[in-house]
């Protein structure tokens, strides 16, 4: 059975190309029915953080990718990681270096001014441990493969050649005894069974020297997929000048979890010309053949119509909860049951142009609020013709009987053919009136759901 796995560092947010490729690992343990777990590689004490743990839990959450079995922290595990390098010691697979950092400066500069390639040159692989200088803590190197060559099968790279005689032999333990990542990565790795590495392609060349370690140790090695990063709309490399890097920013804007997740699957796959794929289509479809090998480029505008989409086809009440917290942000109080209703009644409109959920508590935020001001277009419309024809139209309003979405339609519609208007210039002054603003859901519905008492209300007492 298949096993895949996300191994962040925590040293930060939860990245978006680490998110993309925490979905792809998801993705092929769903589609194949397999395991997909979380392993949080804190080797570096310095640089990982409890903040950023939670942030890379949190964003995986919010994300839907829901890890099976319980969370590896590799920095548990470096006794194990020791362990396995005493094993290599013993089977002469491995080897004290008592090079002292001076010692191997000189070996490259002296490898630099002969033009030659700047790599350890195993002085002490073959040595007499006799030799070593006292007081001296040796670093533990792996004992490579000189002759021949380590070929990885790539799933989206495909066949990766490289000289072994082009491969040093890496430092696995350091002198204070810590594990280097080499070395944890492939052990943890095995131990928790994982048959398939899919990652940032810029782990590639870092797979040659895991392969030497998994054949050392007689391990499987795993499969290996390494996908292209993700570029800025400009090609070049995505950073911080691009816009937002952390998954819980996007959350914050107000995306959806399954736009992003959408929007991070099309990031380097794709499934014929199909935009909108849905989580469950994507499980169905999912296999690393079809990832791209080019990097891919980061596109706003797509998120943004992606989001849109999904948006439109969110449940009513979902989006009502949604967005309550960032109305009751603005309005400094909770909102009443009557509140939740009208947004409720008022949702399927409202969502038809909002582009984010920040967006969209903006534009609903007149359902629970009077305006107490216009905005710059609404107070255009007011100051002309606007206030009179609200002044004209409300006698004719307070005197319906039923008051409800036709009756209201009805009566506007009948006021602006006898006095030869554009349906227009009468809906207009009246959204100014009842929202504030100049767009908003169908005059009519708005009406109805804010009632006879708010509307009337507001048409009499509009702000200026
Ligand atoms: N911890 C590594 C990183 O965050 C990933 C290691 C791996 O996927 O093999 O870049």
């Amino acid at each position: 059975t298949i096993v895949t796995r996300f191994a962040p560092s925590p040293t930060g947010f939860l990245h978006i190309g680490g998110a993309r490729t925490a979905l792809f690992n998801w993705l092929y343990a769903r589609h194949h029915g397999g395991t997909f777990r979380l392993r949080i590689e804190d080797t570096d004490r310095q640089r990982s953080t409890p903040e950023a743990i939670a942030a890379i839990l949190e964003g995986l959450q919010w994300l839907g990718l829901d890890w099976d079995e319980d969370v590896v922290y590799q920095f548990e595990r470096a006794g194990r990681h020791a362990a396995v390098v005493e094993e290599l010691l013993a089977k002469g697979l491995a080897y004290r270096c008592y090079a002292s950092p001076e010692e191997l400066d000189a070996m490259r500069s002296e490898q630099r001014a002969k033009g030659l390639p700047v790599r350890y040159d195993g002085r002490w692989r073959d040595r007499d441990p006799a030799d070593a200088p006292a007081g001296v803590q040796p670093v533990i190197r792996l004992k490579a493969p000189q002759e021949g060559e380590t070929v990885i099968e790539d799933h989206v790279q495909g066949a990766v050649t490289v000289m072994n005689a082009q491969l040093d032999d890496m430092v696995m333990l350091r002198a204070d005894g810590t594990p280097t990542y080499m070395l944890s990565v492939v052990v943890d790795d095995h131990d928790m069974g994982i048959t398939h590495v899919i990652r940032g392609d810029d782990h590639l060349t870092n797979a040659f020297r895991q392969t030497q370690l998994y054949r050392a140790m007689g391990w499987q090695v795993p499969a290996f997929a390494h996908i292209p990063l993700i570029h800025g709309p400009d090609g070049a490399k995505l950073s911080k000048r691009h816009g937002a890097l952390g998954v819980e920013a996007y959350r914050d804007l107000g995306y959806l979890p399954e736009a992003m997740r959408n929007y991070l699957l099309r990031l380097g796959w794709g499934h014929g010309d199909d935009e909108i794929i849905t989580t469950e289509q994507a499980v169905a479809w999912f296999e690393l053949g079809a990832v791209g090998r080019s990097a891919s480029r980061f596109d706003f505008a797509k998120l943004d119509s992606l989001n849109a989409h999904y948006l439109k086809n969110s449940d009513d009440h979902r989006l009502v909860s949604l967005i309550a917290p960032r109305l009751e942000k603005t309005l400094g109080a909770t909102l009443s049951q009557d509140d939740n209703e009208r947004l409720i009644k008022g949702m399927n409109g409202l969502k038809q142009r909002a582009k984010n959920l920040n967006h969209l508590a903006e534009t609903a935020l007149f359902y629970v609020k009077r305006p107490d001001s216009l905005s710059q277009k609404a107070g255009k419309i007011l100051d002309h013709q606007g206030k009179s024809t609200i002044e004209e139209l409300l006698p004719l309003l307070e005197d319906l009987k039923a008051w409800s979405e036709e009756a209201c339609e009805s009566t506007v519609k009948a006021y602006a053919d006898s006095h030869d208007m554009k349906l227009g210039n009468v809906a207009q002054p009246l959204r100014a009136a009842l929202t504030g603003t100049n767009v908003s859901p169908g005059i009519f519905e708005v009406m109805a759901i804010l009632g006879r008492d708010e509307t009337l209300l507001r048409l009499r007492e509009i702000p200026t």
